[in-house]
C-alpha cells in the first residue's frame, strides 16, 4: 500500500507505529547485556571500582600497593592509588583486601578455541584471549569468531588463517603456488577480516618431509601482511629455517626449535624484534610420547634467547598434538618457563604485554592502562615470590563484566 492512500490518520498510525518499534528495538538492544559484548555501550554508566589492591600492570613496572582502579563502560577509566577516586553514586565498589590484581593473560597460540567449553575454561582460569593460530576443520572461522566474541563468558578469539603452505608443505589446508598466489590468498584473508596471518617454514617434523616455501613466496606473505597491517606468524621447529623468517620480517616464531640455535642467529631475531613463542608444554608433551631430548634443547634455546634480551610471548600450542594440554590457566607452560630461567615478572609479562603484541592488540589489551579494556585477573599472594599464585583466579573481569568471583 502506497502512504497516500491511506489518509491522515493512517500515517499518523503507521508513525506512532515507527516510534513504537523503535524504542523496542533499543530497548531489546540493551536487554541482551548480559549476553552481548556490544550491548555493553547500554552500560555506559555500569561503573566498577576495585579498592585495595596490589596492581602487577603488565608493563614490566614494580607493583603498585594500595592501588584503585575505576571500570567504566567496560574500560579502564581511572587507575590511582588510595583515596583518590571520587566514587559516583550507583558504583559497584570492591574491597579487594590487599589482593593482586593482573591484567588478564593472553594465550598466544593455541587451537580448538571455537568451542565454548575451551573458551570458558579459559577465561574462568584468567586467560581473557586467546590466539588460535589455525582453526581445525572450521572453515568460516571469521564468522564464528565474530559469534563466540558477542559472548562475555567466552574468552576473546584472535584468529589467523589456517597454515597457509606451499603443496606437500607443513601441514597446510591453504595452498599457494607462487609470490602472486601467496599475495592474493593474503589479501583474501584481510578483506575477509582475518586478524593474523599463519604460514609455515618447515622440511621435515613427525617423520615425515615437507615442501619448504621458496624465499620469495616468504617474503610476498609477510610484505603483503604488513601493507594490511596485518601481524605474521611463522611455524618454524628447526633453526635451520629460521633464516628466510629472519630475513622477511615475520613479526613471530610460534614454537621454540627443537635443535641448538647460534648465538648469530638469536641476535639477528632480536635486532629484527622477532617475538618467540617457546610452546614448551607442546614440547614436553612430544619428547615424552616419543622418547625424544626436544624439551631439554628447546629450554637451553629459550634460556639463550632470554639471556640475550630476545622478546617473549606465552602460548602453548593448546590442541595442536594428541598429548595433554592444561585447561584454563597455563600453569604447565609457565612452571617450565622458570625451569627454563625466566623471572616471575618476565613471565607475567610475556604472557600479558607481549601476547598481546602478538596479537596486534597492544593498544587494547595486555596491561593495566587507562583507556584499555577491562580485562583482569584477581589472585590472593604474590605472584613475584611464587608463580604458583596465578593458577588460582579469585576473580576475573572480561570486558568490564565480573566473570568469576
Ligand atoms: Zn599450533
Amino acid at each position: 500500500m502506497h502512504p497516500e492512500m491511506g489518509g491522515k490518520d493512517a500515517v499518523k498510525r503507521r508513525s506512532l507505529f515507527v516510534l513504537i518499534t523503535a524504542i523496542f528495538l533499543i530497548l531489546s538492544s540493551c536487554v541482551q547485556t548480559a549476553v552481548d559484548e556490544t550491548a555493553l555501550a547500554c552500560s555506559q554508566n555500569n561503573i566498577i571500582v576495585l579498592k585495595n589492591c596490589v596492581l602487577i600492570d603488565g608493563t614490566g613496572a614494580s607493583p603498585r600497593r594500595s592501588a584503585e582502579i575505576m571500570i567504566r563502560g567496560g574500560k579502564l577509566a581511572k587507575i590511582t592509588t588510595r583515596g583518590k577516586i571520587k566514587v559516583p553514586r550507583g558504583s559497584k565498589v570492591l574491597d579487594l583486601k590487599g589482593a593482586v590484581v593482573l591484567p588478564g593473560f593472553i594465550n598466544a597460540h593455541v587451537h580448538r578455541a571455537y568451542d565454548s567449553s575451551n573458551l570458558q575454561n579459559w577465561l574462568n582460569g584468567g586467560v581473557t584471549t586467546v590466539r588460535d593460530l589455525a582453526p581445525l576443520g572450521i572453515y568460516d572461522f571469521i564468522k564464528a569468531r565474530d559469534e563466540f566474541n558477542k559472548n562475555p563468558k567466552n574468552s576473546r578469539i584472535v584468529s589467523a588463517t589456517p597454515i597457509m603452505s606451499v603443496p606437500g608443505g607443513y601441514d597446510g589446508t591453504d595452498y599457494y603456488n607462487s609470490p602472486e598466489d601467496a599475495r592474493n590468498k593474503v589479501l583474501n584473508y584481510i578483506d575477509k577480516g582475518v586478524d593474523i596471518i599463519k604460514f609455515s617454514i618447515e622440511d621435515e617434523l613427525q617423520g615425515r618431509q615437507w615442501t619448504l616455501p621458496t624465499y620469495e613466496e616468504v617474503k610476498s606473505i609477510v610484505d603483503t601482511a604488513h601493507s594490511g597491517k596485518k601481524k605474521v606468524s611463522v611455524h618454524i621447529m628447526h633453526a635451520r629455517n629460521l633464516r628466510w623468517a629472519i630475513d622477511a620480517g615475520v613479526d613471530d616464531v610460534a614454537h621454540m626449535v627443537v635443535e641448538p640455535v647460534d648465538s648469530g642467529t638469536i641476535n639477528d631475531m632480536i635486532k629484527k624484534n622477532i617475538y618467540w613463542i617457546p610452546t614448551l608444554e607442546l614440547i614436553k608433551g612430544v619428547s615424552e610420547m616419543h622418547s625424544l631430548d626436544w624439551d631439554v634443547i628447546a629450554a637451553d634455546n629459550l634460556s639463550k634467547f632470554y639471556k640475550a634480551g630476545g622478546k617473549i610471548a606465552l602460548g602453548t600450542d593448546f590442541g595442536g598434538y594428541m598429548c595433554n594440554f592444561d585447561r584454563g590457566f597455563p600453569k604447565t607452560e609457565v612452571l617450565l618457563m622458570q625451569k627454563a630461567g625466566m623471572k616471575n615478572m618476565d613471565i607475567i609479562v610475556a604472557g600479558t604485554k607481549n601476547a598481546a603484541i602478538v596479537c596486534g592488540l597492544s593498544k587494547e589489551i595486555g596491561t593495566i592502562e587507562e583507556g584499555k579494556k577491562a580485562d583482569i585477573l584477581v589472585v590472593n599472594g604474590d605472584p613475584l615470590s611464587d608463580i604458583k599464585a596465578l593458577f588460582n583466579a579469585s576473580m576475573v573481569i572480561h570486558n568490564g563484566t565480573i566473570i568469576k568471583k
